[in-house]
């Protein structure tokens, strides 16, 4: 069983509210996108509504010594304290004597931010010092998770720490539309359901692809990992990208296709170059005639985005994940813009996971027009992979 917010007493009660403040930043150390702030900020509001007091805990990059001070949080909370319109206590720790007193002495309706919680080794082990997530649960009466995006980790935050909180845990608001919309996708989407899988290699997504064909009435593979597919087809590639370990795990899933009578759809043509820097080499060759030597793919061609478009046309249910092809560089990004502009105009009800996948849409203003954009890459494709998440699974109360 699990509770959810509203079941929660939070009137006068510590809060300890662990959310996903992995923001990007630009080399300056400036926020570059605050919308992983922004999308925690109902869940923070109707704590502080109802009288709690809320300790957040959140961490930012990838530490790899202790106390990297540009991987603070202090510029997170600045940014908080601006789109809350509250005042945001920082405590320069996360866990200690002195953050504990802290935490027992903020009054009702106030915000306390701790520090990057991966300044701690434990907190991606929890197993190397359980004491850490004890000592975290410690600042709280109760414990709400609404990092979605790290749920898929067992870590002393997301996961190890909930023990501590039996009958006095629940997914935030953000956690639970994510369970939510994600499981309509697993569970009975309306019929045909097609996915669209890109981004650039086999080995990060073979799993998801497995499980996307025990799901969905096609399947459409694109961008990078499609040339591993097309190599164990025997097609030429040129020195396209792909990963020579995994042949025969692309063939399996070819094979797994026809056995169960899911269309796997792969490029029919591709935009090549010489490489992704030197766009004077473009040009569209089909999937038959191959890439020669000294030419790579680096997005699909115009014949596919037509197919495709037209084979999805009849689609109820709609999901995609990793873009078409190298959609940094715009002359690359015609296979992925018109995926995005596909879906905005579709009236399937539209689920789009993963930042690549998301910031093509935003990059066309076309946000307001898919249903729901997963704030998880990884979280939400082991979602739809496994039906849960470590995260997930600590918030159960037997
Ligand atoms: P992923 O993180 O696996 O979803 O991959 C995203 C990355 O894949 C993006 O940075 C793209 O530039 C890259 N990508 C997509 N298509 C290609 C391609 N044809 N060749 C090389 N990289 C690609």
């Amino acid at each position: 069983m699990m509770l959810h917010l509203n079941d929660l007493p939070l009137k006068d009660k510590r809060v300890l509210l662990r959310v996903d403040f992995n923001v990007p930043l630009d080399k300056e150390e400036n926020i570059v996108d605050d919308t992983r702030i922004k999308a925690s900020l109902p869940t923070i509001n109707y704590i502080l509504e109802r009288g709690g007091k809320v300790i957040l805990m959140s961490h930012l990059g990838r530490p790899t010594s202790l106390k990297e001070s540009h991987l603070s949080l202090k510029k997170i909370g600045q940014r908080l304290e601006v789109l809350l319109g509250e005042k945001v206590i920082f405590s320069p720790d996360c866990i200690g004597p002195q953050v504990e007193a802290l935490s027992r002495e903020i009054k009702p309706s106030t915000v306390l931010l701790l520090e990057n919680l991966r300044f701690y080794e434990a907190e991606e082990k929890p197993s190397k010092d359980p004491q850490f997530a004890k000592n975290l649960a410690m600042l709280g009466d109760l414990y709400v998770n609404d990092a979605f995006a790290t749920a898929h980790r067992y870590h002393s935050s997301t996961a190890e720490i909930a023990k501590y909180f039996s009958g006095k845990k629940a997914p935030g608001f953000l956690m639970d539309k994510e369970i939510k919309q994600l499981s309509y996708l697993i569970q009975d989407p309306q019929r045909p359901f097609y996915a669209l899988v890109g981004g650039s290699k086999i080995s990060t997504k073979l799993g998801i692809l497995k499980a996307l064909l025990e799901k969905v009435d096609a399947l459409f593979i694109g961008g990078g990992m499609a040339y591993t597919f097309m190599k164990a087809q025997h097609i030429s590639i040129g020195h396209s990208i792909y990963e020579e370990d995994l042949v025969q795990a692309a063939l399996d899933i070819l094979e797994l296709g026809h056995k169960k009578n899911i269309p796997i759809y792969l490029p029919i043509d591709f935009v090549v170059a010489k490489s992704p820097q030197d766009i004077s080499s473009i040009k569209i060759v089909t999937r038959n005639e191959g890439i020669e030597e000294g030419y790579e793919g680096l997005d699909i061609g115009p014949k596919t985005i037509y197919q495709w478009q037209n084979f999805l046309k009849n689609a109820k249910t709609l999901f995609w994940n990793g873009p078409m092809g190298v959609f940094e560089v715009p002359a690359f990004a015609k296979g992925s813009n018109g995926l995005a502009e596909f879906f905005g105009a579709s009236k399937a009800l539209t689920v789009v996971g993963g930042g690549d996948s998301i910031a093509a849409i935003k990059a066309l203003h076309l946000e307001d027009q898919i249903d729901h954009l997963s704030t998880g890459g990884g979280a939400a494709l082991e979602f739809i992979e496994f039906g849960t998440l470590p995260g997930i699974e600590a918030l159960r109360t037997l």
